[in-house]
This record gives C-alpha cells, sequence and structure tokens, in this order.
C-alpha cells in the first residue's frame, strides 16, 4: 500500500505527516546543537513510514510544497521546547529548489509558528543543484538574506561538484553517511573524510558528519577536525514528545571527559589543523635540530631552515622532491631507515657520516632519529627526521663541552615533553608523557597547578621569568627542580616559544620540559672539583 498516491493525498488530508528530530551533536563537547527535521508518515493503521517511501512520491506530484507545510509547521511550533542557542535544520526537495517562493514560503511558516530564522539550516542536496544553480543561486540568496544558514547536504555523492561550493553561499558542509560507514575500516573513505574536513575548514565552514554509530568513528572524526555529528550513537530521530528529554540531557557520556574545563580535553581542540599547524610550525621554528617530514614516498612535505642549511640547499629546492632526488648518492644510506621507519619502527641515534655541503670541508658526522608518523587509522604516513650535527670524531674526543652538547642534542631529541600555554600563562595543554617526569597529577598541570610541585627556591624566580616572558614575549627558558616520587628533587628544564597574530599579540606558548638532571649533576661535580 506504501507509495500509493491517493494513500499520500488522504494523510495530508488527515494530517498524518510528522516531524522527527534527530539530534546534532557538537563532536568536542558532545552538548547538543539542535536537531535535524525528518519527516515521517505516521498512519494510525501502520507502523512509521520512512521518508523514502513517500518524498519521491510527494515530489513526482507535486505534494512536496503541501507535506513541506504541514510537517514544518508542527516542527517550527518546537520552538517552544528549544532552548536557545538550539538550532533546527529542515530538508528541501530538488524539485523546489525551482520555485523562487520557496523563501517566503518558509518564512510565512516560521513566523506563523513563532520561529526565528536564524536559528533554522536549510539543508540542500547537491542533486538540487545539478543544472539548476542560477536557480539555486536566487533561492539561497534570499534564504541568507532572511537570516537562515544553509547546509550542503550528502557532500561527496552523485553530482559533487567544487564549484557548487563556491558559487553558493554556503555555511555549512554535511558529509555523506557512506563515508563515515566505512570510513573506520575502508582507507579511501577515511581519506575522503579528511579532505572533506579539510576543504571545509579551509573555506571556513562548519563540517558535520551524518550517521555516526560508534565512538570510534566519532574519535576519528574529532581528531581530523570535524565539527558536528549526527547518527545513532547520539540518537535516532525522535518524536516531539521526546524533545525535552534530549534537551534536558547531559552531554553525550563518552566525550564528556572532552569537555572544556579539562585541561586534557584542550589537547584535542588543538588538535583542529590550521592550530596543529601553527604549533608545528613553532617547534621547527625554535628546534636546535634539523627537522624534516617525509611522505610514504620520502618527499620532503616540511622541513625547517636548519635542516636545509645543513643540506646546503633552501627550504624551497626541497620541498615536493625526494631525499633521492636531492641526494642522489647518499640516498642508499638512508633508506633501509626510511624503509623500517614505513613498517612503524623508531630508531634514534643513528650515525650518518655525510659529506659537507661545502665543496672541500671535510666529512660531516649526523645523529639521526626516524619517527613513523601514524594517521588516526594507525597507518604509516610518513617518517619524522630529525638530524644533529655531530662534531667531528676526532675534536669530539677532545673537547668535553662539544660531547656534552651532544648528549643534550640527543636527549631533547628523545625527552622532551611538549607543553601549550595560553597568552596568560595557564597550561592547556600537557603530554601525556608529563606524568613520566614529574609526580604531580595531571589535574594539577592545569593553568599554574605546576607551580606547586617545584622546589621553595625555585617558585619566586621561575615565576619572575614567567611574568617577565608573558608580558616582553621573550623566549621562556627555566630551569627547576621538582621533586620526585620517591622524594628526590629533579632538575627539569622547560623552554618555549610564543606564537602571535599578525596583530602582534601573543595567542600561545608553544615549549617543552626535558630532564636535566644529569646535566646539572655533572656541572655540580665539576664545580666542585
Ligand atoms: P538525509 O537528509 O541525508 O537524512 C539523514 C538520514 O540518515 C535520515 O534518514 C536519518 O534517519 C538517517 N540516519 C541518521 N543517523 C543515522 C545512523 O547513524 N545510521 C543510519 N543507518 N542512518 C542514519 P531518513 O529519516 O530515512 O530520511 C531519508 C532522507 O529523506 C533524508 O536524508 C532526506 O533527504 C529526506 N527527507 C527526510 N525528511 C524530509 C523532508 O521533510 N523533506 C524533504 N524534502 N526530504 C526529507
Ligand atoms: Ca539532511
Ligand atoms: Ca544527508
Amino acid at each position: 500500500m506504501v507509495g500509493e498516491l491517493s494513500d499520500l493525498h488522504a494523510a495530508l488530508e488527515a494530517d498524518e505527516l510528522v516531524p522527527c528530530f534527530q539530534p546534532l551533536v557538537e563532536l568536542h563537547t558532545g552538548r547538543l546543537c539542535g536537531f535535524e527535521v525528518l519527516t515521517r508518515w505516521q498512519s494510525p493503521s501502520r507502523e512509521l513510514i520512512l521518508p523514502e517511501n513517500f518524498i519521491a512520491l510527494a515530489e513526482a506530484n507535486g505534494l512536496i510544497g503541501h507535506l513541506m507545510q504541514q510537517v514544518f509547521s508542527k516542527a517550527f511550533a518546537a520552538i517552544a521546547l528549544l532552548p536557545h542557542p538550539l538550532i533546527l535544520a529542515v530538508n528541501i526537495s530538488p524539485t523546489q529548489l525551482h520555485h523562487l517562493t520557496l523563501p517566503s514560503q518558509i518564512r510565512n511558516i516560521a513566523e506563523a509558528a513563532g520561529f526565528p530564522l536564524n536559528r533554522l539550516t536549510v539543508e540542500i542536496t547537491e542533486s538540487a543543484l545539478f543544472n539548476n544553480l542560477d536557480r539555486a543561486l536566487v533561492i539561497a540568496t534570499d534564504l541568507k538574506a532572511l537570516g537562515c544558514r544553509l547546509a550542503l547536504d550528502d557532500f561527496g555523492t552523485g553530482y559533487s561538484s567544487l564549484s557548487h561550493l563556491q558559487k553558493l553561499p554556503f555555511d555549512e558542509l554535511k558529509i555523506d553517511r557512506s563515508f563515515i560507514d566505512k570510513m573506520t575500516s575502508v582507507r579511501s573513505s577515511r581519506k575522503i573524510v579528511a579532505a572533506i574536513v579539510g576543504l571545509g575548514h579551509s573555506m571556513d565552514l562548519i563540517t558535520i558528519a551524518e550517521g555516526i554509530e560508534t565512538e570510534e568513528q566519532a574519535d576519528m572524526l574529532l581528531w581530523l577536525g570535524c565539527d558536528q555529528g549526527q547518527g545513532w550513537l547520539y540518537g535516532k530521530p525522535a518524536r516531539i514528545e521526546d524533545v525535552p528529554l534530549i534537551v534536558a540531557a547531559p552531554p553525550h557520556p563518552r566525550l564528556m571527559g572532552l569537555t572544556p574545563g579539562d585541561g586534557w580535553a584542550v589537547s584535542s581542540l588543538e588538535a583542529l589543523p590550521t592550530q596543529r599547524l601553527a604549533q608545528l610550525q613553532a617547534i621547527y621554528d625554535g628546534a636546535p635540530v634539523g627537522l624534516s617530514f617525509l611522505d610514504r614516498k620520502f618527499r620532503y612535505v616540511s622541513l625547517n631552515k636548519r635542516l636545509a642549511d645543513m643540506n646546503g640547499a633552501s627550504v624551497a629546492e626541497h620541498l615536493g622532491r625526494t631525499v633521492k632526488e636531492m641526494y642522489p648518492k647518499w640516498f642508499s644510506v638512508y633508506e633501509p631507515y626510511l624503509l623500517r621507519a614505513l613498517k612503524g619502527e623508531s630508531m634514534t641515534g643513528v650515525e650518518v657520516i655525510r659529506p659537507s655541503p661545502i665543496p672541500g670541508e671535510p666529512d660531516i658526522t649526523t645523529q639521526v632519529s626516524y619517527q613513523p608518523a601514524w594517521d588516526e587509522g594507525d597507518e604509516v604516513i610518513g617518517v619524522s627526521v630529525a638530524v644533529v650535527m655531530a662534531v667531528d670524531k676526532d675534536r669530539a674526543e677532545e673537547s668535553l663541552q662539544e660531547s656534552d652538547d651532544r648528549q643534550r642534542y640527543l636527549s631533547e631529541l628523545n625527552h622532551r615533553v611538549p607543553w601549550i600555554m595560553d597568552e596568560n600563562g595557564n597550561t592547556v595543554h600537557m603530554s601525556a608523557h608529563w606524568t613520566s617526569l614529574h609526580p604531580l597529577n595531571k589535574n594539577y598541570v592545569r593553568n599554574l597547578g605546576w607551580l606547586e610541585a617545584l622546589h621553595a627556591e625555585d617558585i619566586e624566580p621561575t615565576m619572575k621569568m614567567m611574568r617577565d616572558a608573558l608580558s616582553s614575549g621573550n623566549p621562556i627558558d627555566l630551569e627547576y627542580r621538582v621533586k620526585t616520587l620517591d622524594g628526590d628533587w629533579k632538575w627539569l628544564r622547560s623552554r618555549g616559544n610564543p606564537r602571535f597574530k599578525p596583530s602582534g599579540e601573543i595567542i600561545r606558548w608553544y615549549g617543552s620540559v626535558e630532564d636535566i638532571d644529569e646535566r646539572k649533576q655533572r656541572e655540580e661535580a665539576i664545580a666542585k672539583n
């Protein structure tokens, strides 16, 4: 019986089409953002009928406008149940995008129900834009003028064209369920999702993942930087009677641990692509070692100037070229290590002797570390290579100072614990390795809690140095003692550099802590002699 035109007519007459409400959730907090309105046909004699069984019929027979009127007015009446700033998202059929009166129809329904249009998102599928861009642009512009937000639905399927994104004033990008479904098992789906999230971010669009059913998918999306999610994990489409319960419920439990206020959470927020980049750049800039990131084909994806100088070529000359192209003679020396790193092995302190970039100069001994980099799916996507110039052999044996330096550089490579601090000096992220150096519980690390662990004599100078650095923007370089679990004092060194906005204000500090106890003990021993 389903799918009969006469039935649908009767259903509309009998007011049997009802909205259901599916939660839209902010991924990094688990908080509710609003609901997508999904229509159901509620016949007294049958089970709920899904849209796939009647939307196309309504479209084909000119009933979609009537359906919209009926469902949207019921949905908009839910405004009383939706505290600010929760929003509603509604779906528009491709055929409706031919009617220039659509925006005024929506406005009328919303006004009658007292629903503010700045809390409405209109979802348009890509197929609707195919062959219809001019009209769609007029309608989209009118909807925007009314205050609505626009989402491009089912992105990545069917008629995908990036020009749609460019030509219409979209605010949001909804990633089709088919990609989310497979993203934890199929590499190409994961890559597509990552690319869509990146595209959305670069165009300042909110990205929303549809059809999230598992924690694993939610985690992966969070790490990719996706903003919002929707799916059975957060709730199936619910009847209007259940909306108040959903609104009153606490944020989605699995992600509760990631709500702001928990310093560890911010590390996930920090994982957003642009911040990630700024952070990496700061670490790169300040590093006392040559650093590069190579992709799976051993192409230079990035490198710092120090490495470029060591190699005797510019940064630009390296980028995009393979190690083999750059250094054909020496590639065979590096290759076995790079291949092992691609298999997941991390190696440090590998000694490599290579000719100086300056002709006639003696060979250079370098210490190289190779670290595999994994993506969200535990696949090695490239290798991070760090190179330290070792002093040349003969002099090394003579010079204790220099081998100390070398030791220090190497330990910096291996034992640094990265931290991130805001412009006021509050720690917003501390790497999980922190507890391996530091006796304080991670909860105390937040803000200025770490000062509590310091040796009494070191607190005042540390605070002074911090205050000076925060007001001047000069690099932080602190040495202080903390109490270890067995009650001894251990020397740590914390260094960091500010990251500035273009306007010159500091936005973040990036730095790291390292264990310098051995060096301090050696220095003390030398001082005593
Ligand atoms: P859509 O806009 O892509 O809506 C998302 C669909 O995915 C919904 O199917 C929703 O129930 C389903 N879904 C959400 N989370 C999950 C999940 O975790 N797992 C699975 N397997 N499915 C999930 P639904 O409600 O059957 O709607 C199908 C389509 O019908 C919608 O796709 C939308 O294009 C259309 N539609 C629904 N209501 C309306 C309406 O009022 N007007 C118009 N024009 N189209 C509508
Ligand atoms: Ca939709
Ligand atoms: Ca969709």
